[in-house]
């Protein structure tokens, strides 16, 4: 083995190097840089070590750098040795998503990846299968199936990211299946309330006495407009525009209530224009300017929604998820709607299948006034 290929030597001071505990350590040249490698002997049953067991583990390293080189397959293997953790916060800076991607996986590396996986090396996670699988059904099994999936993506893209980048040679951790528990990927459950459904969402009823939600408009705001909730919480009187016609959405309440942020999807600054049902805007028209459902410089928290607005609804009081009352914004103009080619040529497969398209589905400005006109 020639010098090129690196030596294995021990840098204590010991006399009898052969019979001292200290490691074996292989010293050897890649990319124009020293590096080292050590290696412990190995104990036998009884906790004694092997002498001399150390320096055959560096010569195997030895061998298979030299090998590796020669078939210009090698991969340093201290490449593989940073921090997990270290590793995803660099993925997830470069990562070209929006703001609030990016603060999702950050959370979900802060909350789950991190404390699970964020001190091993790359190396290690990469041959984790076992463990990954494990975090993404056990630790965050009973959680949403968006953040499995934030956590699947955020792990499988870094090792994938480590591979091409020649840090590691390959991962054990891709073709995870994850189980749906009926998430949000599956609206076959979804039912469009009715009016009258989530006007007693909105209001309550006299017989029996039941309260309504504090803020009755962000349900019409959702219905009407099809905003999602923490948008409806952050309308301004001011977003109505050409005469309350188009509602021009461009910001976010954030959970708290304390400030608000850019769109889902989308970068700050960003907006969508939605027409507006004639019944909304004479709900709006008359309310002072500013945040309409601001108080005392707060916005509403997300959790000013009872549960049954913010969670499918498992008891069925409201049938299906009232969650996506933004998706009835589409009922009262269901007929009119613009399907895609493949649905009106009925290649649409079953209802779910339909409700996916139906969810970022936005009726045209005619087709909102034609219906408006039909059902007033
Ligand atoms: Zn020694």
């Amino acid at each position: 083995m020639g010098q090129r290929h690196g030596t294995i030597l021990k840098k204590c001071q010991c006399a009898n190097k052969e019979r001292c505990r200290h490691k074996w350590t292989l010293r050897y040249w890649a990319d124009g840089r020293q590096r080292e490698l050590s290696f412990a002997d190995e104990l036998d049953a009884a906790g004694r070590p092997k002498y001399g067991s150390g320096r055959r583990l560096a010569q195997d390293a030895q061998l298979k750098i030299a090998h590796d080189k020669r078939a210009r397959v090698f991969i340093d293997p201290t490449l593989g040795n940073t921090r997990f953790r270290d590793e995803c916060e660099k993925w997830i800076s470069r990562h070209a998503g929006a703001d609030l991607t990016k603060e999702a996986y950050q959370s979900i590396l802060r909350a789950h990846v991190g404390p699970v996986l964020g001190d091993r090396t790359l190396a290690a996670v990469a041959q984790a299968r076992d463990d990954v699988i494990d975090l993404l059904t056990v630790r965050l099994g009973a959680g949403s199936n968006s953040r499995r999936k934030i956590a699947r993506a955020l792990i499988t893209g870094v090792l994938y990211e480590a591979v091409v980048a020649g840090k590691i040679t390959m991962h054990r951790c891709g073709g995870i299946v994850l189980p749906d528990n009926g998430g949000n990927g599956d609206h076959g459950d979804f039912v469009f309330p009715t009016h009258a459904q989530l006007d007693t969402l909105a209001y309550g009823t006299k017989e029996p006495e039941t309260k309504g939600i504090r803020h009755p408009l962000t349900i019409w705001l959702m219905r009407g407009c099809g905003l999602r909730i923490e948008e409806a919480l952050a309308v301004q009187k001011s977003c109505f525009r050409d005469g309350g016609t188009v509602l021009r959405v461009f910001e976010q309440a954030s959970r708290d209530g304390r400030t608000t942020k850019p769109l889902k999807h989308r970068k700050a600054g960003e907006y969508r224009d939605i027409p507006v049902p004639a019944y909304l805007w004479a709900m709006v028209k008359n309310l002072p300017d500013g945040y309409l459902f601001m108080n005392d410089g707060l916005l509403p928290r997300y959790s000013c929604l009872p549960p049954r607005v913010q969670r499918p609804c498992a008891q069925g009081r409201y049938p299906g998820r009232v969650h996506a009352a933004q998706l009835a914004a589409c009922v009262r103009v269901g007929p009119a709607l613009p399907w895609s080619a493949d649905h009106r040529r009925g290649q649409v497969a079953g209802p779910s299948e339909h409700q996916r398209h139906l969810r970022h589905l936005r009726p045209s400005r005619p087709v909102i006034s034609q219906a408006c006109t039909r059902s007033a």
